[in-house]
């Protein structure tokens, strides 16, 4: 079902399109497939709700977004158990990503009442100046299928606490995941129009129509480099603002003060995450010499014990990859890495035998003696596989951490204050973890520098993504 102006509809034409299980091939429902006048009359919703929704007080915009998270949690076991098996991730980490996207109302709830001006002296005795921030207007966004609930929130969240009105345009892979995501969210309350969602199966007419209609003011994305910079792109031609969070390259740096077999531990955690799905997964895991062998040691056992499977499966912390394709793309850079001379110390293929035949599942896989001839030390590979790459004293290891045009996660391990300041100040990452795989928050600021994206996400900045600032001159001759 469709979200237009507060009715829950099918699409004009009543057309759907099927969505199916990663794991296991299976049917689990079908999802409207928008027309481009459904399209339409989701924007010309959220367009007449803005006005009106903008002058709602942020009191009001903060309890809708605080009852909108009640109702995420109460359905954290029911949505849980569709994005197990939608999107493919073990139970436990479908759970903890409803957490994590009602953190995003929550915080955003609290952040409304924080939307303040300034007042600015004036070179004029007979002038006064004040600053007051308003919401942009009309949001169009656009989410992914890898975290397919927090994603969603992470935008919508700080949106509607700005003052803003929302069409949001899922990824085709996990529409069954938004929809109960909306249901939730919408049964807190808000006024119609305010949050209009459009499921479809094909997404670039959607992407033309956000990009040029002119009843839109602003276009958050989240997915590909690829696609956001066609959309950037296209925007740019319009004037419409744009926040983009894409893809990344994430270095993973051990330095030789470091322990390496909680290094690898770590490694392993954050690695296999998401079946190495997310965009901050570490892509080249850089060693060094001097503890090299007890790296991959313990990285290998820790891959060789993780279970691989359906999400709803006992025991399981490896789920499958999204489609086919993404088992292709993984199994040609890890055969690549092999041809120029690295070893797959575990996995290194496909998993296609009796429980993993109907699903699109790789097994957990560590490559060492990676180099920089390899594709996989370019491009992201958005799947399980922990490529390690010897360094030595004589490297200059940010040199080789920051040879990406991307610019998202970076990991270090050290004990050593200097080592810790000298890599968060040279470093070209927009999030850094330091002893640490999991810099990310409700609270903090997410997002890339190069072609990583533009703007930041979560935080005190990522409802500034959702404002115009006003300068007003008064006179008071
Ligand atoms: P991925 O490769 O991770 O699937 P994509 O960038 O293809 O990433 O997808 C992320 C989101 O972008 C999804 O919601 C998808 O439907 C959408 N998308 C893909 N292509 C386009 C396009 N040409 N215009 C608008 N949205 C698009």
């Amino acid at each position: 079902m469709l979200l237009i102006n507060g009715v829950w509809t099918n699409a004009e034409n009543n057309r759907s399109f099927e969505s199916t299980s990663p794991s296991t091939g299976e049917s689990l429902g079908f999802a409207a497939d928008a027309s481009a006048g459904d399209l339409d009359r989701a924007i010309s919703a959220a367009r007449s709700a803005a006005d009106s929704w903008a002058q709602v007080t942020p009191y009001r915009r903060a309890g809708l977004l605080n009852a909108a998270a009640e109702n995420v949690l109460a359905a954290k076991d029911e949505i849980g158990r569709l994005m197990s098996k939608e999107q493919g991730k073990p139970l436990r980490a479908a759970i903890n990503e409803i957490g994590y996207a009602a953190d995003f109302l929550t915080w955003y709830s609290e952040e409304a009442k924080r939307i303040e001006g300034t007042t600015i002296p004036s070179a004029r005795a007979d002038q006064r100046f004040v600053t007051v921030q308003a919401p942009v207007g009309v949001v169009a966004a656009i989410t992914p299928w890898n975290y397919p609930v927090s994603m969603i929130t992470r935008k919508l969240a700080p949106a509607v606490a700005a003052g803003c009105t929302l069409v949001l345009k899922p990824a085709e892979a996990t529409p069954l995941c938004a929809v109960a995501m909306f249901e939730a969210i919408q049964s807190a309350g808000f006024p119609d129009g305010v949050i209009n969602l459009i499921t479809v199966s094909d997404p670039v007419s959607v992407g033309k129509a956000f990009t040029t209609d002119p009843r839109i003011d602003k276009i958050t994305f989240t997915g590909s480099t690829a696609v956001g910079r066609l959309l950037a792109g296209e925007a740019a031609k319009n004037l419409k603002r744009i926040s983009m969070e894409l893809g990344g390259h994430a270095p993973f740096i051990v330095f030789p003060d470091a322990d390496p077999v909680h290094a690898a531990k770590g490694a392993s955690l954050v690695k296999f995450l998401n079946a190495g799905q997310a965009c901050i997964s570490p892509n080249r895991i850089f060693v060094h010499r001097s503890i090299y062998q007890p790296f991959i040691e313990t990285l290998s056992a820790r891959t060789s014990a993780l279970r691989v499977g359906d999400g709803l499966a006992d025991g399981v912390s490896v789920g499958p990859l999204v489609n086919p394709a993404a088992v292709g793309k993984v199994q040609s850079q890890v055969d690549d890495a092999i041809s120029k001379g690295a070893t797959a110390v575990i996995g290194g293929h496909a998993l296609q035998e009796e429980e993993y035949a109907a699903g699109h599942f790789f097994a957990p896989t560590v490559l060492s003696d990676v180099t920089a001839d390899m594709v996989i030390y370019r491009e992201e590979t958005f799947g399980p596989v922990a490529a390690v790459i010897q360094f030595d004293d004589d490297d200059d290891i940010y040199a080789l951490a920051n040879d990406t045009h991307y610019g998202l996660a970076a990991y270090v391990y050290t004990r050593s204050i200097s080592k810790m300041y000298e890599a968060m100040e040279r470093l070209r990452f927009g999030i850094i973890g330091i002893n640490d795989i999991n810099p990310t928050s409700a609270a903090a600021p997410f997002g890339g520098m190069n072609n990583s994206g533009l703007g930041r996400e979560g935080g005190r900045e990522g409802i500034v993504e959702y404002l115009e600032t006003k300068t007003v001159g008064i006179s008071v001759a």
